[in-house]
């Protein structure tokens, strides 16, 4: 693929930024460059929602039915390019094809959710709440909102929001991640064949100095951001500052917990996919293991055994089940992290360090990393790592369990392994995060379901599509009416 400079996407045209400041796009398999994005600037930020703006009125008025044909249309025509979005996200992302195939699949997912408008914007009515008066509430879209993408799923994410923004009734500005520019490119071309209205939807590339952009503007109504825990508590002020709304999805430390009457057979390929899928790089991610009681040492066997067998190498090769981190510094990030939980004590128990792929040198790997006898303070077992480096820490009892997942500050998900439906109601009462999976290791809920979790997990109060988003995109305006 030749290198090439990437272009945002403003008022229904592909136009360069005006930045002279760019980052570079590698194929992290290999270790080559493959594109140049640009680090756009605020007069770029200004004529995207300027664009938005300006297009707001006229599809506002647009009816919500003629609105959700445009993404009737949109689906048909992911249909067809499916591959060709599945192929260019692993070529930038490095997660294996199939997995890449998944996440466009739960991005399409989403447009077929928000075409369901006509229903799931409704408002209410009630008559006669006081003698001869009525009264109604119905949903208006607001404005202009934005989105800003985390880089681990470059199709999905953004489409959490824009199909639900826009199926409303609002225009739209997205910045996806820095690091993986090229998979809403690829969307976007298909968004510019559809042919939106002029402005309705917008994309604009870069990294803080968009962001900061996008939280200044006075014309934003609201953002909806994914990204690490620290990004998203900042954003958060940041929106409470300027008066905008705001929902803010931020990392995660997810356990999963084996009880001894698990079906240790069944679960071992959930639990490997929840832990090394994605390279670790999924907020939904297994981080901590948590063999209960007696399992432990032949949970810990078995895990390590079918890790071993896992092919690790380019996402584009089929038979790929984990490929690589998204670029050298994170590897730095996650090694760094492996040198930590070795100086505190773990017992490294499967060590990935060395993995190297003999034809792509120089490809960002890390192979799969278990750690074993992790205690709850080291710092393996209490900072998101990102990586495919396991942290297994032994527990007594469920209550054990329950302290342990309650005590992370993180609260996005958590899962129970168990034959028991008492303990699996024990577990889903007790624990804080929003997110839990029984017997199932990524605890993913569908575009029809929220996604978010709770703690330092997320920041606001409506979480990502589910039927709750259409409350996130519009004003509920009440009318109190009386006759003569
Ligand atoms: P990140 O926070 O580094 O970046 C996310 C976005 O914020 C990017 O678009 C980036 O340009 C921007 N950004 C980064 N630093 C900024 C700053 N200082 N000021 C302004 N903008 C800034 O996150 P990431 O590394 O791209 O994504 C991985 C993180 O996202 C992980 O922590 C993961 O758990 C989290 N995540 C959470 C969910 C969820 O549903 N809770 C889903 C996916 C990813």
């Amino acid at each position: 693929m030749p290198d090439s400079l990437i272009k945002n996407y403003i008022n229904g045209e592909w136009v360069a930024s005006g930045s002279q400041q760019t980052g570079d796009i590698w194929n992290p398999a290999t270790g080559t460059k493959i594109a140049t994005v640009p680090y756009s600037d605020r007069n770029d930020v200004d004529m995207a929602v300027a664009a938005a703006r300006e297009a707001y009125p006229e599809w506002r008025a647009t009816p919500p039915l003629t609105r959700a044909r445009y993404l009737f249309r949109l689906k048909e025509a992911f249909e067809e390019q499916f591959e060709d979005i599945a192929r260019t996200l692993t070529t930038e992302h490095g997660k294996a094809i199939d997995e890449a195939r998944g996440e466009v699949r739960r991005m399409i997912e989403n447009v077929e959710h928000a075409t369901g408008v006509t229903t799931l914007m409704c408002g209410y009515t009630l008559e006669d709440i006081a003698k001869g008066i009525d009264c109604y509430g119905h949903r208006q879209p607001m404005g202009v909102f934005a989105a800003i993408a985390p880089y681990n799923f470059p199709a999905m994410v953004p489409w959490w929001f824009l199909p639900y923004a826009l199926v409303a009734g609002n225009t739209f500005v997205l910045k996806p991640s820095e690091q993986v520019p090229m998979t809403q490119t690829k969307v976007f071309d298909i968004i510019d064949e559809i042919g939106f209205p002029e402005g309705v939807v917008n994309m604009v590339h870069g990294s803080r100095d968009v962001v900061n952009a996008l939280l200044d503007h006075p014309d934003i109504e609201g953002i909806s951001f994914v990204g690490s825990t620290p990004t998203a508590k900042y954003i958060y002020k940041r929106c409470g500052e300027t008066g905008k709304r705001v929902q803010a999805l931020g990392g995660a430390k997810n356990i999963v917990a084996i009880m001894p009457d698990a079906d240790l057979k069944a679960a071992m390929p959930s639990l490997v996919t929840s832990f090394f899928g994605c390279t670790g790089q999924r907020c939904l991610s297994g981080s901590i293991l948590v063999p209960v009681g007696d399992v432990a040492d032949r949970l810990r066997d078995e895990f390590i055994a079918a890790a071993r067998e896992m092919k690790v190498g380019d996402g584009l090769d089929e038979q790929t089940f984990m490929g690589p981190l998204i670029s050298a510094a994170h590897r730095e990030r996650v090694l760094g992290y492996i040198e930590k939980g070795i100086a505190e004590g773990a017992e490294l128990v499967l060590d990935g360090r060395d993995y190297t792929d003999p034809e792509r040198p120089g490809g960002f790997f890390v192979g799969p990393t278990v750690f074993d006898r992790v205690t709850p303070d080291m710092t393996i077992a209490r900072e998101e790592i990102f990586g495919p480096v396991v942290s297994i820490v032994r527990a007594p009892d469920l209550d054990a369990v329950v302290d342990l997942v309650n005590s992370r500050g993180f609260a996005n998900a958590a899962c129970l392994y168990t034959a028991s439906g008492a303990v699996a109601r024990d577990f889903k009462y007790r624990v804080k995060p929003s997110m839990i999976g029984i017997n199932i290791g990524i605890a993913a809920p569908m575009s029809f379901f929220p996604f978010g979790g709770a703690g330092n997990s997320m920041f606001g109060d409506i979480k990502g599509h589910g039927q709750e988003i259409f409350q996130f995109f519009t004003d509920t305006k009440v009318v109190i009416e009386r006759w003569f």
